[in-house]
C-alpha cells in the first residue's frame, strides 16, 4: 500500500484533528503519501481531495472541529454514490481509507468495504455511542465542557433557591447526561436507557428540600426529552421556580482535553497500522486501556452499552 486518504464525517468532535494528524504523520512515518477527503463523503464523490504534508497538520493538535471539515450525504447509501466515491479514490490511485466519525459514517465505511476497498473507522463522536470502544474522541471534552457550566449553573442556584434543568446532548445516549450528571454533583440525572417518571423526579426534590436543599440541578439528556417539556411538566407540580439551561453546540466544540488528544492520537495512529497490515472493514477503540479492533458487522446496529455500575453510582451518591 502505497497511498491512503482520511475523512471525518458525521457530527464532528474536539479531538478529529488529532485523529487526522495522527494518521497523516504515522502514514508518512512509514512511507505513505496520505490524501485529506474534505467534506466527509460528499467530498469523497465529488473529488475534493488534496494530498496532505506533515506541515499540512501542523498547529492542529490543540483545536476543536475538523480541518477537514464534515458534512451529511444521505445519498451515500446507494450504491450508484458509492461507485462514484469509488471512482475518484481509483483516479488519485488511493488504496485505502480512513474514516473518522460515528455510526452512520461506519455504515458508508462498511458499504465501500464490501464494494472491495479497504477502510478503517476511528470512533469520533461526542455522543460516546460507538459499540467495541469504552470511549470515542470528543466525549472527555464535551464532558468537561458540561461540568464546567453545571458547576456555574450551581452557583446561581443555589443564590437563587432555584430548580435547575440542564439540557445536554447525546443523541439516544446518555453517557454525556450520566457522566457529567455524576461529576456535576447532579441530584437527578435523567438518561434514555433508564425509566424515570415525573413522580420519582418529584420525590427526589421533596427528599433533597426536607434535609435543608434550597437548591436542585436536574441533567437531561436530548434523547429522554427537552428541557423545556421537562420544565413544563415539573411547573405543574412545585411551587419553587424551575430554569433551564440548554447547553447545546458549545459541547461539540472547544480545544481537547489532554485524554482526547492521546486517544485521539493512538486510535488514528492503529488506523494506519491495520491498513498496513491488510486488514480492512474494522474499527478501532479502546477497552481497558488496550487499543483494539473489530469488524463493523459486529459494530453497526449493536445496542449501545452503557455502564450500570456507574448509573446505580449516580443515584447512590445523590440521595
Ligand atoms: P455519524 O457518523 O456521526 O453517526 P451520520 O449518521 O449523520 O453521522 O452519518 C454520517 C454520514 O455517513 C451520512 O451523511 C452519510 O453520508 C453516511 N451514512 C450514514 N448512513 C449510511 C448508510 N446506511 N450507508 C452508507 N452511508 C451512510
Amino acid at each position: 500500500m502505497k497511498k491512503i486518504a482520511v475523512l471525518t464525517s458525521g457530527g464532528d468532535s474536539p479531538g478529529m484533528n488529532a485523529a487526522i494528524r495522527a494518521v497523516v504523520r504515522k502514514g508518512i512515518y512509514h512511507g505513505l503519501e496520505v490524501y485529506g477527503v474534505y467534506n466527509g463523503y460528499h467530498g469523497l464523490v465529488n473529488g475534493n481531495i488534496t494530498k496532505l504534508e506533515l506541515g499540512s497538520v501542523g498547529d492542529i493538535i490543540q483545536r476543536g472541529g475538523t480541518i477537514l471539515r464534515s458534512a451529511r450525504l444521505p445519498e451515500f447509501a446507494q450504491v450508484e454514490v458509492q461507485k462514484k466515491a469509488l471512482e475518484q479514490l481509483n483516479k488519485f490511485g488511493i488504496e485505502g481509507l480512513i474514516v473518522i466519525g460515528g455510526d452512520g459514517s461506519y455504515r458508508g465505511a462498511n458499504a465501500l468495504t464490501k464494494l472491495g476497498f479497504p477502510c478503517i473507522g476511528v470512533p469520533g463522536t461526542i455522543d460516546n455511542d460507538i459499540v467495541g470502544t469504552e470511549i470515542t474522541i470528543g466525549f472527555d471534552t464535551a464532558l468537561n465542557t458540561a461540568i464546567n457550566a453545571i458547576d456555574k449553573i450551581r452557583d446561581t442556584a443555589s443564590s437563587h433557591e432555584r430548580t435547575f434543568i440542564v439540557e445536554v446532548m447525546g443523541r439516544d445516549a446518555g453517557d454525556i447526561a450520566l457522566y457529567s450528571g455524576l461529576a456535576g454533583g447532579a441530584e437527578t440525572i435523567l438518561i434514555p436507557e433508564e425509566d424515570e417518571s415525573i413522580d420519582d423526579i418529584m420525590e427526589r426534590l421533596n427528599r433533597g428540600k426536607l434535609r435543608g436543599k434550597k437548591h436542585s440541578i436536574i441533567v437531561v439528556a436530548e434523547g429522554v426529552m427537552s428541557g423545556v417539556e421537562l420544565a413544563e411538566k415539573l411547573r405543574e407540580k412545585i411551587d419553587s421556580d424551575v430554569r433551564v439551561s440548554v447547553l447545546g453546540h458549545i459541547q461539540r466544540g472547544g480545544t481537547p482535553t489532554a485524554s482526547d488528544r492521546v486517544l485521539a492520537s493512538r486510535l488514528g495512529a492503529r488506523a494506519v497500522e491495520l491498513l498496513l497490515e491488510g486488514k480492512a472493514g474494522r474499527a478501532v477503540g479502546i477497552v481497558e486501556n488496550k487499543i483494539v479492533d473489530n469488524a463493523f458487522s459486529d459494530i453497526i446496529d449493536q445496542p449501545h452499552y452503557i455502564d450500570r455500575g456507574i448509573i446505580q453510582l449516580s443515584k447512590e451518591l445523590s440521595i
